[in-house]
């Protein structure tokens, strides 16, 4: 990272929303439930699938946890009656992990009977560390009840443990992911490569443990490796998808779709898009410096 961009990444909360939102916009379907669903369509004309995330996390208060639900039943709905290919996102803290994780249980059951009801798929996001155990945990609790999936980060060191207790507890339908929270380096792989090797690591390991993934990256490298691997596991197309942000490399995600895999496309929407909005920044120092740009434009 160059320094200027770090100085514009540092600086981030310094800068007006609306510039943050003009930059990010590519990244979000809008802040409603139609625009989300107009996007998801038009990805299922093109042949891919979707799983929405209706924005928020970190929710303080229950009323706003309920209020996320809500916005999630009325996601389950729109998508059942549009008969659209697409599941849902879900993050644990949005629905109250971080006030408690009984309160987090209660709600996500809400959510899980209206998901059965309509047979649509249920993923839980992964989080930053302090809500990796509990997040597991509730995985487990209600993995049977619905279609369950969990999301891994090759990142974090006890991924590996993780993965075969919860393959040794049942067919499981994990997305691995490298991760996206600053992490410790007492429990996270810090270098580059270090994360690759466990993020193929990770990939053998679940496709021969039987598990159904979603390889969600936009790494060149970690791609073309995880082609190589679906060819010597001899996978079904059934087994595996690619999984890929909205907005992000849309030329990467076509030629991969037209390779042959099967693609989902990460969409959120609603109007908690800033957290979501500077992360993805954050990731992407290229992007830090159209905020400058951005900046210069909107004086
Ligand atoms: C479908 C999906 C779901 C995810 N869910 C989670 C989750 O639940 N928990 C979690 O911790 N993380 C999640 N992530 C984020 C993930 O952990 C990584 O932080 C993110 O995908 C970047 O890593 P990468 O593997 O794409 O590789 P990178 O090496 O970071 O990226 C490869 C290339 O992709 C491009 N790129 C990457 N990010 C961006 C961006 N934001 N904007 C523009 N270009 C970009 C760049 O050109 C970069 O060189 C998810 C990612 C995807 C694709």
């Amino acid at each position: 990272m160059s320094l200027f961009d770090q100085l514009v990444v540092k600086t981030m909360p310094l800068v007006p929303r609306a510039i943050i939102r003009r930059v990010a916009a590519k990244y979000i379907a809008g802040e409603t439930l139609d625009d989300a669903m107009r996007v998801v369509q038009d990805f299922n004309t093109r042949g891919m699938h979707a799983t929405v995330d209706v924005l928020g996390e970190f929710v303080s208060d229950p009323a706003e946890a309920r209020l996320e639900i809500d916005a999630y039943l009325k996601l389950i709905d729109a998508i059942a009656e549009r008969k659209l290919k697409s599941g849902v996102s879900v993050k644990l803290t949005a629905v109250g992990l971080s006030i408690s994780p009984k309160l987090a249980r209660e709600n996500l059951k809400v959510l899980i009977d209206a998901a059965k009801k309509r047979d649509v798929f249920v993923r839980i996001d992964m989080e930053d560390s302090p809500y990796t155990s509990e997040t597991l945990a509730i995985f487990e609790d209600f993995r049977n009840e619905c279609r369950l999936g969990i999301v891994v980060q090759a990142y974090l060191k006890r991924t590996a443990d993780d993965v075969k207790r919860l393959m040794d507890h049942g067919q499981t339908n994990f997305r691995l992911c490298k991760g996206i929270y600053v992490e410790p380096e007492s429990i996270a792989y810090k270098d580059r490569r270090a994360v690759q090797d466990n993020y193929l690591a990770l990939l053998d390991l679940m496709f021969t443990g039987g598990a159904q993934v979603g390889i969600a990256t936009h790494d060149d490298y970690l791609i073309q490796e995880s082609e190589k691997m679906i060819k010597s596991h001899g996978m079904d197309h059934a087994r595996y998808e690619f999984q890929m942000l909205l907005g992000v490399l849309p030329e990467l995600r076509d030629s991969i779709v037209k390779r042959g895999h099967r693609m989902r496309v990460y969409v959120p929407f609603g109007k908690a898009w800033y957290g979501y909005s500077t992360r993805r920044l954050k990731e992407n120092p290229a992007l830090a410096g159209y905020v400058v740009k951005s900046l210069f434009k909107a004086g």
